[in-house]
């Protein structure tokens, strides 16, 4: 059960992320990277491939990628549009200028438990 954290703006520009914190996991097929959604990694992968997670560990096409936003569009890296996006580690976020109004900090804090 991963915890999760919320990222908002302390000048109350509404801006406000939730994320894990953890990096998720994708699969290597055809020059493609595939996202394996958490908690269906297994069965996703196992749809796209034939074979389980283990397997594809072994063979070298799991790989973890950091969850990551866009500062441009304050998208997802996942639903980002932009031709040139500016893409930050969600967890770098904490403390850096809030990328809305540019005026705030982000702050971090506890938001639940997924
Ligand atoms: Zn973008
Ligand atoms: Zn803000």
């Amino acid at each position: 059960m991963p915890i999760i954290y919320k990222y908002y703006c302390n000048a109350g520009c509404h801006f406000l992320i939730k994320s894990h914190g953890l990096p998720f996991m994708c699969l290597k097929l055809d020059g493609r990277e595939e996202i394996l959604p958490h908690p269906i990694e297994n069965s996703r992968a196992k749809k796209l491939t034939g074979k389980n997670l283990d397997e594809l560990f072994k063979e070298g096409r799991i790989i973890f990628k950091p969850n990551r936003i866009c500062l441009e569009c304050l998208q997802r890296e996942k639903n980002c549009k932009c031709e040139r996006p500016k893409l930050l580690e969600i967890s770098k976020l904490k403390g850096a200028t809030c990328p809305k109004c540019r005026k705030g900090k982000i702050l971090k804090s506890l938001a639940g438990v997924s």
